[in-house]
């Protein structure tokens, strides 16, 4: 049974956050909230320091994957990069300073900037949190980098 609001024509979706009455193009697929506002709210949500350090987790994944010839989904599966997982400790680090100098990323010039996930011993593998850690981008730079020796049998998911 669908229901029907008296004041919305015919063709039209009511948005319950803003209240307004448009066409089913400004709704994506089964989504009741409007997009303009489910905009707003993802704007929100990446001013926010948790929002902002959560799009630098999935990059720096996205990024370590790339640069390893990997994907993220054997960092994940094979070597525990979860995302949950790395957004908490990344969130920790920000909050405390970097595990190495003990820098604190608000008198950084780069503030979240500077917040880099690296390699512990660049020729071991890159399980997390073992061998991968978050520190300030100069204490990351510091260390050999490189492509980390990948364990080439368990990369068969
Ligand atoms: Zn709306
Ligand atoms: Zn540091």
């Amino acid at each position: 049974m669908t229901v029907t609001y008296p004041v919305t024509p015919a063709g039209e979706k009511r948005c319950p956050q803003c209240g307004g009455h448009y066409a089913e193009a400004f709704f994506h697929r089964n989504k009741r909230v409007c997009i303009g506002c489910r905009q707003t709210a993802s704007d929100a949500r990446k001013q926010t320091r948790e929002g902002r350090c959560a799009v630098k987790v999935r990059w720096a994944i996205q990024r370590h994957a790339r640069h390893w010839g990997t994907t993220p989904l054997v960092l994940e599966r094979v070597y525990g990069w979860r995302f949950p997982r790395l957004l908490d400790d990344a969130l920790r680090v920000y909050a405390t300073g970097c595990p190495v100098c003990g820098g604190r990323f608000g008198a950084m010039a780069g503030d979240l900037a500077s917040l880099t996930l690296a390699l512990v011993t660049a020729s071991e593998p890159p399980y997390y949190p073992a061998n991968v850690q978050w520190a300030c981008s100069s204490c990351a730079h510091r260390r050999p980098s490189g492509r980390p020796p990948l364990d080439r049998v368990r990369l068969a998911l």
